[in-house]
């Protein structure tokens, strides 16, 4: 794999610059896991989502039809999509200042229960159903647990958002956002400005969620990317902020 990364920028008189950057592309194996659904989980689930969702233009089946498993994937699928775009519409909303500083905070105490990147294979009566990337972390403490704001920064979502239930999105500026879904509640609303560990909310199960768990993951310009970088101090001081100063 030695495909070149370039960056390419035009401004509004038409002047271009592309700059190539990764020199090194190292491949990394992702983590494989298995989703068995029965059909609790998906007569919990998708009435829920469809109700929360009318884009889907999809009404809730009869429990135990084999329209709800055809619900749930296209729940699983193409409300997926739908909400990848609504998350890149929300990023327009960033601000072009850095309001965010150091690195960014993992939910305290937290057990990882799947990764960035994780291939999913659904499940359902022993048939494989389902295949989907799974673009975060999912992190579980207790049931309701207190989730903090990441990083300092404004508040651009705090309602339901399809897959991610009731979610949270802040947006610390330059393109730099994070996501908080399945949450019980909210203590936030848009344009609130929060400082890092400030409580925004309190962990749950809602919208595409087994069990209580917060799915965190890091957006840049819109884009899911792996959170483990923006928790490192020594991956933040060395790629962000000292090239940042070096572009001054
Ligand atoms: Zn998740």
């Amino acid at each position: 794999m030695n495909a070149r990364i370039e960056a390419f920028a035009r401004d509004e008189a038409g002047n271009e610059s592309k700059v190539g950057f990764i020199d090194n592309v190292f491949e990394k194996p992702f983590k494989s896991s298995r989703i068995v659904l029965d059909d609790k989980f998906i007569n919990r689930v998708v009435p829920e989502i469809l109700e929360h969702s009318p884009e889907l233009k999809l009404a809730p089946p009869a429990e135990g039809s084999p329209e709800m498993l055809q619900a749930f994937l296209k729940i699983n699928g193409e409300l997926r999509t739908i909400n990848a775009d609504q998350i890149i519409a929300i990023a327009h909303k960033t601000v072009a200042a850095k309001l965010w500083d150091g690195p960014f905070v993992q939910l305290g105490n937290s057990q990882v229960e799947a990764r960035f990147a994780d291939h999913r294979t659904y499940f359902y009566n022993g048939k494989e159903v389902d295949r989907q990337v799974h673009l975060g972390f999912d992190l579980a403490v207790t049931e309701h647990v207190p989730v903090h704001a990441a990083n300092s920064g404004v508040i651009v979502n705090a309602r339901w958002l399809g897959i991610y239930g009731n979610c949270i999105i802040i947006d610390h500026g330059m393109g730099v956002q994070s996501l908080y879904g399945h949450l019980m509640s909210f203590d936030v609303n848009v344009g609130d400005k929060v400082t890092r560990g400030q409580q925004i909310g309190r962990t749950d199960s809602t919208g595409l969620a087994g069990g209580d768990h917060l799915h965190f993951t890091q957006l840049v310009g819109g884009r899911m990317v792996n959170p483990v970088e923006w928790w490192d101090p020594h991956w933040i001081a060395d790629r962000i902020e000292r090239k940042l100063r070096e572009a001054r």
